[in-house]
């Protein structure tokens, strides 16, 4: 342990920065002043934010995208500061190795204690390497105590547990993203509801162990028929969504279609009778020329409801089949 403390201390750390805002810039000016923090790059989506600023001024290399920042750099330590979950999914479906990613509440943490510690320093009368030294003590505690559990809690907050798919949470805030892309790029969006038939009687008839067992089953397939850029969520009991960003009507039907195929050939009751799903698809396409500025709020509640109403339709006209569906967005 003693040997440890002692390897901390000589070893600078490599540090990439995420967000080029308040956070950033508060990282990036106390950081760049302690001897063992080594800052190797800072990135925002908008080149000219203030700390990307202000890296350019004193030779920090910037970027727009974290993957390329992730694949320049050495890093030990991503600190993260946008505070958006997302962004971390993001960041987390990266090839990662041995870089420790530091964000949400710890982040805020950390850059908070570093205005602290600036604001001390503002008031010695020359440079106090003691305090430097014991901030930075403090700054590693965290990361090596706390960032591990706060990682472990956003995993259980955006997790299902039985399926090990996303839950609503993260369905929602992936949902508005992709669709504020869709408002800039014109590229089709699409999201299918997925729902089990007759899933009370599995229940019913067999114990909702065997119905558990089932919901596994096929989130598996589910999680399987997912691209990774896709995300499939559990949207409730025995409901799954997958949003299917780039993706066409006639795209979303056959990947709809293959997923109804796949359930239909391989999942089975105790008795052997088959389990299938219905599906519905609604594919969001947004014209940008037309000038539309929709709100996302409004677009997301409209295109879950053209997602269900098709589903609604899966399963009026007898289930065990896909119906698609499209909802353009050309102006308010
Ligand atoms: P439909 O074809 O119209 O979808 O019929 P259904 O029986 O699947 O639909 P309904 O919505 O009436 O029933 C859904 C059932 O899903 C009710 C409940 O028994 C079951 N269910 C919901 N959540 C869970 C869960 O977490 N585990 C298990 N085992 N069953 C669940
Ligand atoms: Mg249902
Ligand atoms: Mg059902």
């Amino acid at each position: 342990m003693a040997e440890n403390r002692q390897d901390e201390a000589i070893e600078p750390v490599n540090i990439g920065i995420i967000g080029g805002g308040k956070g950033g810039t508060a990282l990036l000016q106390a950081l760049k002043d302690i001897p063992q923090a080594n800052i190797v790059g800072i990135c925002d989506i908008n080149p000219e934010a203030p700390a990307v600023l202000i890296a350019r001024d004193i030779g920090i290399d910037t970027y727009t995208d974290s993957g390329q920042l992730i694949l320049e750099q050495s890093i030990d330590w991503l600190i993260n500061v946008t505070h958006k979950s997302i962004t971390q999914r993001h960041i987390l479906s990266r090839e990662l190795g041995d870089i420790t990613v530091i964000d949400g509440h710890i982040a805020e943490l950390i850059w908070h204690l570093l205005l602290d510690l600036q604001d001390s320093l503002k008031e010695a009368e020359e440079a106090d390497n003691s305090l430097y030294a014991l901030v930075w003590n403090v700054i590693q505690r965290i990361v090596n105590i706390a960032q591990p559990i706060h990682r472990e809690l956003e995993h259980i907050a955006f997790h299902d547990p039985l399926t090990g798919l996303y839950s609503r949470h993260m369905l929602h805030q992936f949902i508005e993203r992709e669709i504020s892309h869709v408002c800039r790029n014109s590229l089709p969006l699409s999201l299918a509801i997925l729902d089990i038939d007759h899933f009370k009687d599995v229940n019913d008839k067999f114990g909702h162990d065997i119905g558990d067992q089932i919901l596994k089953q096929l989130a598996d397939l589910f999680k399987k028929s997912c691209r990774s850029t896709d995300l499939a969520a559990r949207y409730g009991g025995e409901e799954f969504i997958a949003v299917l960003p780039s993706t066409s009507q006639d795209a979303s039907l056959i990947w709809a279609e293959r997923m109804r195929e796949r359930v239909e050939e391989s999942l089975r009751r105790p008795d052997d009778e088959k389990v299938t799903i219905s599906i519905g698809v609604a594919t969001l396409l947004v014209d940008t020329e037309a000038n539309a500025d929709p709100s996302i709020q409004v677009v997301s509640d409209l295109f879950f409801k053209k997602a269900d109403n098709a589903l609604y339709e899966a399963k009026n006209n007898g289930r065990n089949r896909v119906v698609t569906s499209e909802i353009s967005i050309s102006e308010e």
